[in-house]
């Protein structure tokens, strides 16, 4: 992978944002663990910077999707805890146990087949996956859920019973029959069982919405600390939250266009009359969806439409006027009394904010400020 060092576009990461918005749910759901997902490069912003900014900003794990995810850290040298949130292969029992990593757990034979892999040098952290209405992985009958934790207990040098969890489909939004009715299969599921030290259940709407419903002792969230309203302000105003990225650039070319000239693949712009365009050097190879045409940038705190398709590398704005190569550009972020954020472009593209930043590209710098 290459990163774009020479290049003026870079993606820049708030600590102080991300620590903000870690207090802010902290306040909320009044937990005492924060387990952060930062599966998928931490949802785009950078799995190594993010990891260390909200290690060091109030959360205590951390939650991948993948192995090799958690390997990177532990490679990075972070030693926090962390939980893998999918399933995985029994043939990596062995290897998580050997790098303290917690393991999504979803059926007995799992559990049996990792027996044979397992040495017993340092036992297996085990969370057990509960499916009470996501229907994506876990397990759904509580005979089989007592039987697994019996045969944790039976095994303790080769497992540890470290967790219980279960994950919702449906918590961020006004309509809550659903989110009650995997409350109750919960509650079905998991009352009476001998209780791990982490329960688990909550995600960012949980947290956020209905923290007085469910455990929120320890929680597992990503969206909301990465400044994204989970609800994407229909359930509450998005301005508790900091922006936590600011995404920036300059003006590479500017020039002088006269009216009719088509501008960029397939001229669907052309110029109504004579006027000042700019070129920045960001474009969908960068992870920009193409559907950004129209939405603008920030120029001198002044909205300024892209114009024209977006290319793989750079893309044309409309300008105020004959402004200087150079001229810093901001795509997400503030600038004067103007701001533009993910869920801006969300609203503008009809695809949802945490989907817009897993696309930023590994070619965009990633960098830490306060
Ligand atoms: C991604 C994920 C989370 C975090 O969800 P947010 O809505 O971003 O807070 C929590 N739990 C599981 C199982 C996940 O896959």
């Amino acid at each position: 992978m290459v990163v774009a060092q020479h290049r003026p576009t870079r993606l820049l990461i708030s600590q102080q944002a991300i620590a903000h918005n870690l207090a802010v749910v902290r306040q909320v759901s009044g937990c005492r663990t924060i387990f952060m997902a930062v599966k998928d490069n931490a949802y785009g912003f950078g799995l190594l910077p993010v990891s260390r900014a909200v290690l060091a900003g109030g959360a205590q794990g951390l939650a991948v999707a993948v192995l090799d995810e958690a390997l990177v850290l532990r490679t990075a040298g972070i030693k926090a805890p962390i939980l893998i949130m999918s399933l995985l292969d029994a043939q990596y029992a062995q290897a998580c146990a050997d790098q303290q990593v917690i393991v999504t757990v979803a059926s007995l034979a799992w559990l049996q087949k990792a027996q044979h892999n397992l040495t017993g040098t340092a036992p297996l952290l085990v969370s057990l996956g509960l499916d009470t209405g996501m229907g994506r992985i876990g397990y759904r009958d509580r005979a089989e859920i007592e039987e697994s934790i019996r045969f944790l207990q039976q095994h303790p040098t080769q497992f540890t019973y470290q967790g219980l969890m279960t994950h919702f489909a449906d918590s961020d939004t006004v309509e809550t029959d659903y989110f009650h009715r995997q409350v109750r299969r919960w509650h079905a599921l998991t009352d009476g069982l001998p209780q791990p030290p982490m329960v688990h259940v909550a995600n960012s709407g949980a947290a956020m919405y209905h923290a007085a419903e469910v455990p929120t002792d320890i929680i597992r969230i990503g969206t909301v600390v990465y400044g994204m309203e989970p609800s994407e302000g229909t359930m509450r105003p998005d301005n508790y939250l900091d922006q936590i990225e600011r995404l920036e650039s300059e003006l590479i070319m500017v020039k002088h266009v006269p009216a009719g000239e088509g501008l960029s693949y397939g001229h669907t712009y052309v110029t109504p009359t004579a006027e000042w365009v700019g070129t920045i050097p960001i474009g969908y190879g960068d992870g920009l969806s193409r559907k950004l045409k129209g939405f603008p940038v920030l120029i001198q705190g002044k909205k300024c439409p892209i114009i024209g398709n977006l290319t793989m590398d750079a893309l044309m704005v409309r300008l105020p006027g004959p402004l200087p190569v150079h001229t810093p550009v901001t795509l997400l972020g503030q600038d004067g009394d103007q701001r533009l954020t993910l869920t801006d472009m969300a609203q503008h593209t009809g695809i949802a904010p945490w989907e817009l930043s897993i696309r930023f590209a590994e070619r965009l710098p990633r960098k830490l400020v306060d």
